[in-house]
């Protein structure tokens, strides 16, 4: 391909919108601001998922992207198999459609480097193939990246189950907040499931990179990433925060804030456990009961409860329920909130909500999306955390970086719902609310200062870029 052409990037997204959704705005920075175009690369497990869809058509033409033919589970076990395995097994079982999408990129396009998340480092021996350098995306926090790099001495170095160390482990750059083995994630807490030992694998390809991209920015995480940058290679570049710009979804979105304009400003506390995240019924009632005891208004995005009542991240394939979650809630529970609260079921558009006058607060999952989505809003957090890597970032958001609170479990293991009215009551009206937002401002300011002209993220995309450009 010619040198003049437009410089072109190869983007592979695992299945989950909270993979897709920072990788498209990666994409739309690129464009808007270097004058890239990219193709979005998509494994996937059957048809694509409604919001996904959504999200894919709002793009513009320089965006395109290639749905890969879906790939076939049939093998596994009916049930028990961590969706980790199968988001894995996603993009390792497509490597020969990528290689496919690859060629039909190389020979149509000047195509300048490929980026995968982190699921995805054995698509980095096929982009060897074409000459192709591989870049990691990580939409994580930096402590999350700093224990994914530091696995494969913990794995030699430890040989029980992580959760039963007597110590904290201090991470490269988190010295002063050593994290329990406990609060790993959750793929990592048992060493003989295969989730485990993908993890491993995958840790130990990160050095294959030509450079790591962090969904953060330096005032945010300042010692974690310095102390990532200072480990020799691959380089680390910083370039977020990378949040949703405009409009995340049309699905029920004009209602939730016709609704949202009504309330006065900052009395709104905005409940939603991210696009794939699920609570049992028990757990369910208990937070019916607890949001409606707070005497608080709030709007809730409900999701039925699995099928099986165990798994917390059901929906994290379809970002749907699986029945109507309305059926779930306590009797009479829609009638007595009326107008003080406001429930959508599965999906609603979140940025718009976060960044709304009227939202003063949010009971979250603690996706590192939904985290950062508050952050550049200034919206305080309640830290509920589901499965993933969401227990270490609830950890690092209450005790690091006091943006949060965190409820407490029962000895049943559930938050109960004198708990949930005692902390949404905290939130939205006590001082200890006021000063966590006032905290959350102060990283608000940060994120626009990061992302400016000069900003510390912006020069960092430009030194991506320009080893791009130099290809
Ligand atoms: N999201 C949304 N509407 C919903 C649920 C989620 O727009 O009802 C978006 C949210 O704004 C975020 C992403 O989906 O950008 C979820 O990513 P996150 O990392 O928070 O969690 P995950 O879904 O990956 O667990």
């Amino acid at each position: 391909m010619e040198e003049t052409q437009t410089p072109h990037i190869a983007m592979i997204s695992s299945p989950g919108m909270g993979h897709l959704i920072p990788l498209v705005e990666f994409a739309k920075r690129l464009l808007l601001h270097h004058d890239f175009t990219v193709t979005l690369i998509l494994p996937s497990l059957g048809p694509p998922p409604k919001a996904q869809l959504e999200l894919l058509q709002s793009l513009p033409i320089t965006i395109t992207h290639i749905f890969l033919s879906p790939v076939s589970f049939d093998d596994l076990p009916a049930h028990g198999v961590k969706q980790e395995i199968k988001i894995f097994l996603s993009v390792t079982r497509s490597l020969s459609s990528i290689r496919d999408a690859l060629n039909s990129l190389v020979s149509t396009t000047r195509l300048v480097g490929l980026v995968v998340d982190l699921f995805g480092t054995d698509a980095f021996d096929v982009a060897k193939e074409f000459d192709i350098s591989s870049y990691l995306f990580f939409p994580t926090m930096a402590v999350a990246v700093s224990l994914f790099f530091y696995l494969p001495s913990l794995d030699e170095a430890v040989s029980c189950e992580y959760r039963d160390m007597p110590e904290p482990v201090s991470l490269p750059g988190c010295v002063d907040s050593p994290v329990h083995g406990r609060d790993f994630p959750e793929p990592l807490q048992d060493r003989k499931n295969d989730a485990y030992k993908l993890f491993v694998h995958h840790s130990k390809r990160c050095s294959l990179a030509a450079g790591i991209v962090l969904n953060s920015f330096v005032e945010l995480e300042a010692e974690c990433i310095q102390a990532l940058q200072d480990a020799s290679e691959p380089p680390v570049y910083p370039i977020g925060p990378l949040v949703q710009i405009g409009s995340s979804s049309g699905v029920g979105g004009s209602e939730c804030l016709r609704w949202l304009d009504a309330q006065p400003r900052g009395s709104v506390l905005f409940v939603s456990f991210g696009s794939g995240g699920t609570l049992p019924y028990a757990q369910l009632n208990e937070l019916a009961l607890g949001l409606e005891m707070s005497g608080q208004k709030f709007l809730w995005v409900v999701r039925s409860p699995d099928p099986d009542d165990g798994s917390v991240s059901a929906s994290f394939f379809s970002a749907q329920s699986h029945e109507d979650p309305f059926n779930f809630l306590p009797k009479g529970f829609l009638e007595r909130t009326k107008g003080r609260g406001l429930v959508v079921p599965s999906w609603a558009p979140q940025i718009e909500i976060l960044s709304h006058g009227s939202t003063g607060g949010f009971i979250t999952h603690c996706g590192w999306n939904s985290i950062l989505e508050s952050v550049v809003n200034g919206v305080p957090l309640i830290a509920w955390p589901l499965y993933a890597e969401q227990k270490l970032n609830a950890v690092s958001l209450t005790e690091v970086l006091k943006v949060a609170l965190r409820p407490e479990r029962n000895e049943y293991g559930l938050v109960g719902r004198m708990e949930i009215a005692k902390l949404v009551k905290a939130l939205m009206e006590g001082e200890e609310g006021t000063r966590i937002r006032d905290q959350m401002n102060r990283f608000k300011e940060a994120a626009v200062k990061a992302i400016s002209k000069d900003g510390s993220s912006t020069k960092s995309l430009s030194e991506l870029v320009l080893q791009w450009k130099n290809h």
